[in-house]
């Protein structure tokens, strides 16, 4: 299988890349790592006349801590950079967790976090973790620049909101906050290299044994990730026990409405939705690192 025939853009800067977006039209299409685009393009389900490399823009790859705002990663890091950082693993141990859960060891290096997001399939792995700490994006454009919390970013199954002929996502923006707990835990038909059949992250905010606030999120039970407020209903301002965190996942069942595909039956997908929100807020409550 052959790659159709197209211009190669690697602009030197963002504005460039912005411009050239904007000039180029709806013929043109960013370029991260590939994985997901290069593959598209190879079975013609999407024909560019021209693509536009973000390989050169070395500054949409760092991650870093500003104090006051939080952390910082930019679109073009890969999952294993997410998997390596130390600012994660300092500030945010459960999105490295989340990204060692994606994919195999290739599409790591490869893939994006830009990608991810942009791509907005409903299993994708890191949606459900960045909603569930809250985070907000940058989309920037020629003439424009915006930020959007990332909850309202997924408009449906591979929609977004990014203007895709004039935006690009320059960075992913985790805020500092209150959370004393986070995790993802996903659920896939092999143990590496499978899409998630359900995902779940929570973040919890604890005073002592109670549970002041939590944002739970699922993953690929929806059109989109989604909040399981009547979940986050059920738990607020609660002592936790497992009976709680029970009742909590039978209410986080009510907020997905899953498909029947390959993965699974939708029943079945219920059943997780039920059992991974009690793992993982559990794991989130008791095990203490955001
Ligand atoms: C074998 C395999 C296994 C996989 N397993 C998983 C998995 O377990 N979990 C999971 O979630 N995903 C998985 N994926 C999907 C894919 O690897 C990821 O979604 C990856 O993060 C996509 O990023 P990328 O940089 O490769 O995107 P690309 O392919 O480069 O781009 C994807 C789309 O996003 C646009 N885009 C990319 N970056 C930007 C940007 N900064 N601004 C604007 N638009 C942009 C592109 O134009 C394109 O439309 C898998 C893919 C493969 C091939």
């Amino acid at each position: 299988m052959f790659l159709p025939d197209f211009d190669y853009h690697a602009p030197e800067t963002l504005a460039e890349a912005c411009d050239l977006l904007r000039d180029l039209g709806p013929s043109a299409k960013i370029l991260a790592g590939g994985t997901d685009l290069l593959i598209k393009m190879k079975h013609g389900l999407v024909t560019p006349r021209a693509v536009i490399s973000l390989k050169a823009l070395d500054e949409l790859k760092t991650i870093t801590h500003v104090p006051g705002r939080g952390v910082v990663i930019g679109a073009r890091a890969t999952h294993n950079d997410l998997v390596n950082s130390p600012v994660l693993h300092e500030h945010f141990l459960s999105v490295s967790e989340a990204a060692h859960k994606m994919a195999n060891n290739q599409i790591r290096n490869r893939g994006t976090v830009g990608g991810n997001l942009v791509n907005a399939i409903p299993s994708a792995d890191l949606p459900p973790i960045l909603i569930a700490l809250d985070a907000w994006i940058t989309l920037v454009g020629s003439n424009t620049s915006r930020t959007v919390p990332l909850h309202t970013f997924f408009t449906g199954p591979s929609c977004c909101v990014i203007d895709p002929v004039d935006e690009i996502l320059t960075e992913i923006v985790l805020p500092d906050q209150p959370t004393t707990g986070s995790t993802y835990l996903k659920f896939g038909l092999r143990r590496s290299g499978a899409l998630s059949v359900t995902g779940v992250a929570a973040a919890v905010t604890m005073d002592g044994d109670t549970i002041v606030d939590s944002r739970i999120c699922l993953g690929a039970v929806f059109p989109v990730p989604v909040r399981a407020h009547d979940a986050e209903d059920v738990l607020r301002g609660k002592t936790w026990s497992d009976e709680l965190l029970a009742e909590a996942g039978e209410a986080a069942s009510c907020c997905a409405l899953p498909i029947t595909d390959i993965r699974g039956t939708a029943e079945y997908r219920l059943d997780l939705v039920r059992v991974l929100t009690k793992r993982a807020l559990k794991r989130a409550i008791t095990e203490g690192h955001v």
